[in-house]
């Protein structure tokens, strides 16, 4: 008898009729002799309702209640799926993220999971029970009660996986899996048959939307294996796993983008020992993540330095930028919105010298300008315009069609 942790996406449960499907799809799994947990997101955009509706009563509400408040959304579908699967005479039991024994940080709204007690979980499961836990959330020593950030359904479902060293974790979606590009932007994407988690990981850190990076990065560790599948239909899906580590790998594996990005310029700032550490200490410890940097030339010992954050954190990082500029005598702080990055990844670049030089032909054919430019061992990432996302991304998919192709 295996056991299987399964996660049902906010499209997958948005509204009645798709919650009933989904109770037969697991119902169908139990058939097939499986003991099944069940890991639901909230129903639609029902998270984005209730952070409009919070901001509707203040501009600037409280962490710990935004979590208490975020968390119902998850509580609602766990309980109807559970009230589904009663309706269909399979036993289930509904389970908050607390029930299930996920205890995490303090950190509100991007808690960490510090530990799971599957006690709880296992019991039900042991009474023939089919566990369904609500997604995103845990809480504190203290009951306190916690988000784990944004799409994180995803990585509940694998720590959960992790914590009952589950033979597999399923992840249903409105995709068929995960393909060579999102397609709502490349038509001519196509599935991806199996990926290994350092690509995969790469991919959803550059904005591949299709699995949040840290339940990537948690099944790497504890090497879960994950499938991606549609919830709409019966397509086999995405293998995510340890995958072949030898010579037959992809060059450009997929082509990912992300539209959350910000840009400030710092101007005219001295180019000696300890300016950068300035300028990017006040912004670690506001827990603000940096990511593109480019420092350029110096001329006559004064620089410009630009850095990319996501756009939430602009007026945050400005703020904290300002003073320090003014300290180090910088000319002046630019801050700007409106910036995507798109990145091409691919284990197999690493080796294989020119993908840059063709990555930034196919932008430039197209009239694309590329502002920065940043790279990983297996990553090229370009940041272009906003409004330019959807040609960059559909010229480089089929830029590197071929490369995708290849074994
Ligand atoms: P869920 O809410 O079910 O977790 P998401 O909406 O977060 O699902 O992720 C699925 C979406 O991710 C798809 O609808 C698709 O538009 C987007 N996406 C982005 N990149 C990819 C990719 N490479 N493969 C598949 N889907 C992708
Ligand atoms: N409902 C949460 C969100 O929208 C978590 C998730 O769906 O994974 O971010
Ligand atoms: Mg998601």
């Amino acid at each position: 008898m295996g056991l299987i942790v399964q996660k049902y996406g906010g499209t997958s449960v948005a509204g009645a009729e798709r919650i009933k499907s989904v109770a037969s799809r697991i119902a169908r799994a139990r058939r097939l002799q499986n003991r099944i947990v069940a890991v639901v997101s909230a129903m639609g955009d029902t998270t984005d309702d209730l952070i409009d509706l919070a901001h509707q009563i203040t501009p600037d509400p409280d962490d710990r209640e935004m979590d208490l408040l975020l968390s119902t959304g998850e509580v609602m579908s766990c309980a109807l799926v559970s009230m589904a699967l009663h309706a269909i005479g399979e036993p289930a039991i509904a389970l908050t993220g607390a029930q299930a024994g996920i205890r995490t940080s303090r950190a509100h709204r991007r808690a960490h999971i510090l530990s799971i007690d599957p006690e709880r979980v296992t019991r039900e499961l042991n009474r023939d029970r089919i566990v369904i836990v609500a997604g995103f959330q845990g809480s504190t020593e203290e009951f306190d009660t916690t988000t784990l950030g944004r799409g994180a359904s995803d990585l509940t479902a694998v720590a959960l996986a992790a914590a009952l060293s589950a033979d597999l974790c399923e992840l249903y979606k409105d995709v068929d899996g995960v393909m060579t590009a999102d397609p709502r932007l490349a038509t001519g994407a196509r599935l991806l048959d199996e990926i290994d988690y350092e690509e995969m990981l790469e991919l959803a850190q550059q904005g591949a939307k299709v699995l949040a990076p840290r339940a990537v990065e948690m099944a790497a560790v504890y090497q879960v294996p994950i499938v991606v599948r549609s919830s709409f239909n019966d397509s086999a899906g995405t293998l995510i796993h340890e995958g072949v580590k030898m010579e037959l790998r992809n060059k450009v594996r997929g082509v990912a983008h992300d539209t959350d990005v910000a840009k400030v310029t710092v101007q005219g700032v001295s180019d000696r020992p300890g300016i950068s550490a300035a300028l990017f200490e006040p912004l670690a410890s506001l827990g603000i993540s940096v990511d593109v940097i480019v420092q350029n030339a110096s001329s006559h010992g004064v620089t410009d330095l630009s850095f990319t954050v996501s756009r939430g954190d602009l007026g945050r990082t400005v703020r904290a930028i300002e003073p320090v500029a003014r300290e180090i005598g910088a000319q002046s702080v630019l801050a700007s919105e409106g910036w995507a990055k798109v990145s091409i990844v691919g284990t197999g670049m690493q080796h294989a010298p020119g993908y840059a030089a063709r990555m930034f032909r196919a932008l430039a054919n197209r009239g694309i300008n590329i502002e920065m430019i940043t790279t990983s061992e297996i990553r090229i990432t370009c940041i272009v315009e906003a409004k330019r996302i959807g040609d960059a991304v559909a010229t480089l998919h089929d830029a590197f069609q071929s490369d995708e192709a290849s074994p």
